[in-house]
C-alpha cells in the first residue's frame, strides 16, 4: 500500500503552476503524535491481515524539508519499532530541495536503505519561484550538487512546460553521464492563479507526448548513458513483467493501492485526487477497516474497473491498463462517475510500441499475437 502524505499543508515556494496552492494556504502540518498514530494503525492492520504486504510511506507537501529533519528521524525510529522486519516498508521524500541542510543530509546518508529522495526541479524556466517571485533554480542545483558531493543518488521529477521544454536536450545532457534519475511530468491540471501578464505554462497533450517521446528514443539509442529515464524504464519492466507495479499510471488497480493522508488526518484516493466527494474518511478518528470499505472507495474501484473496458481491444490493454484514471476524471464533464482511457493514450501507445520494438530488436521479444509481439518475460 502507498501512503502519500501530505506532511505539511504549506510551501516555502510559490510555483506558477502548483496544483496545492489552496492546500498550501492552510499551514497545517501533521503533528509527530498524529503520524505515529497513523502508522500504528496501519501496522496493526497488516501485521493481523496481510504480513506480506509492503508499506510506503510518500511524504509530500507542500515542502516536507519545512518540518526539520528530526521529524523524519523520530519517524523512522518508531518504524522500526512497530515495523521492524515484520513487515517490509521504506520511505520516500518529494522536495523542492531549497531547505537542504546538514541535518537533512546527515539524515539521508544515515538511513539510505529506508529513506529515499525525489527532487522537484526543472532545470530551466522561470515557473519554480518563491514567495518574492525570485527564481530558485540556482539554488536548488547548488544543493543538487551538495547531495551528488556526500554521495547521496539524485532523482529528479522534472515538469515539462512551455518554460523548459525547448532545454530537453540540455537537461538530457547535463544529467546522462550521471548515475541520476529523471521522471517527467505534464502539468497537472490548470493553475488556479496565473499572474496576469503569464501565459499557460501547460503544454498541450500532443506537446508532452511529443517531447517525451523524442527523448526516449534518444535514451534508448544512447549505449552510454547512466542516467534513468524512469518514465522509459518503467515501461520496459511493464513489458518485461506485466505485473511489475513500479508506476502507478500502468497499475490495474493503482486506486487500490494508494491512498493520500491530508495533514488533518483526511484521506483521499491519491496525491492528484483531493475532491471532497472522495474522502475516504479521517485515518486518526475512523477505523482502518471503514476506511478500506468505504463507499467512494468501492464506487471509485469499480468506476476504474468499468472504464478500463474502454481499453479493449487495445494491444498494450494487459501492460497499460488505461494509463492514470484522475487524469481521464479530470478531462471529463463531471456529470457522472467515468474512469476511462487516459486522455494521454497515444503516448502510452507510442512508448509501449517503441519500447517493445527496441526489446525485441535486443532480443528479448518473441512474435505472440497479430499487432503486438510480447516480449519474452
Ligand atoms: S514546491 Fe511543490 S508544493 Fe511548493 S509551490 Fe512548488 S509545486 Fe507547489
Ligand atoms: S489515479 Fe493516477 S496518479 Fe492516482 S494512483 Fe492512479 S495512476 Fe497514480
Ligand atoms: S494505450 Fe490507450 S487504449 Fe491502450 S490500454 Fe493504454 S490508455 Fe488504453
Amino acid at each position: 500500500m502507498n501512503y502519500i502524505i501530505k506532511t505539511i499543508q504549506g510551501c516555502n515556494l510559490s510555483c506558477i503552476y502548483c496544483y496545492e496552492q489552496s492546500h498550501n494556504r492552510l499551514n497545517l502540518a501533521l503533528g509527530l503524535d498524529d503520524a505515529t498514530r497513523f502508522i500504528q494503525k496501519v501496522a496493526d492492520y497488516y501485521l493481523r491481515n496481510n504480513p506480506q504486504e509492503i508499506l510506503a510511506f510518500h511524504w509530500h507537501g507542500g515542502e516536507p524539508m519545512l518540518m526539520g529533519a528530526d521529524f523524519f528521524e523520530q519517524i523512522i525510529r518508531f518504524q522500526t519499532g512497530v515495523l521492524g522486519t515484520r513487515l517490509r516498508w521504506y520511505n520516500t521524500m518529494q522536495s523542492n530541495l531549497t531547505l537542504l541542510d546538514d541535518a537533512f543530509i546527515e539524515l539521508l546518508e544515515r538511513y539510505g536503505s529506508c529513506l529515499t529522495l525525489g527532487i522537484s526541479f526543472d532545470f530551466f524556466g522561470d515557473d519554480r519561484v518563491d514567495g518574492s517571485n525570485k527564481n530558485v533554480n540556482a539554488r536548488v542545483w547548488k544543493n543538487v550538487r551538495r547531495l551528488q558531493s556526500a554521495g547521496i543518488h539524485t532523482s529528479f521529477l522534472t515538469t515539462l512546460t512551455r518554460g523548459n521544454v525547448e532545454h530537453l536536450d540540455e537537461i538530457y545532457d547535463l544529467l546522462r553521464s550521471q548515475d541520476a534519475s529523471i521522471q517527467f511530468n505534464q502539468v497537472f491540471g490548470a493553475p488556479k492563479k496565473r499572474p496576469f501578464n503569464r501565459p499557460s505554462v501547460r503544454l498541450r497533450n500532443t506537446q508532452f507526448s511529443a517531447a517525451l517521446q523524442r527523448i526516449t528514443r534518444r535514451w534508448l539509442d544512447d549505449g552510454g548513458a547512466r542516467l534513468r529515464l524512469i518514465n522509459a524504464d518503467r515501461v520496459m519492466r511493464k513489458l518485461l513483467d506485466p505485473m511489475s507495479t513500479r508506476m502507478c499510471w500502468y497499475e490495474k488497480t493503482c486506486l487500490e493501492c494508494h491512498m493520500a493522508i491530508c495533514a488533518d488526518g483526511a484521506v483521499f484516493p491519491c496525491d492528484s485526487f483531493y475532491v471532497k466527494d472522495f474522502s475516504y474518511g479521517n485515518i486518526l478518528h475512523d477505523p482502518y477497516e471503514r476506511i478500506l470499505s468505504s463507499k467512494p472507495r468501492k464506487a471509485l474501484l469499480a468506476a476504474q474497473k468499468k472504464g478500463q473496458l474502454e481499453c479493449r481491444g487495445c494491444e498494450f490493454a494487459d501492460y497499460c491498463n488505461g494509463g492514470c484514471p484522475t487524469r481521464s476524471i479530470f478531462s471529463m464533464p463531471r456529470t457522472e462517475l467515468h474512469l476511462g482511457k487516459d486522455p494521454l493514450c497515444a503516448m502510452h501507445r507510442g512508448l509501449f510500441e517503441m519500447i517493445g520494438q527496441h526489446l525485441i530488436r535486443a532480443g528479448r521479444g518473441k512474435p505472440a499475437r497479430a499487432g503486438w509481439r510480447q516480449v519474452e518475460r
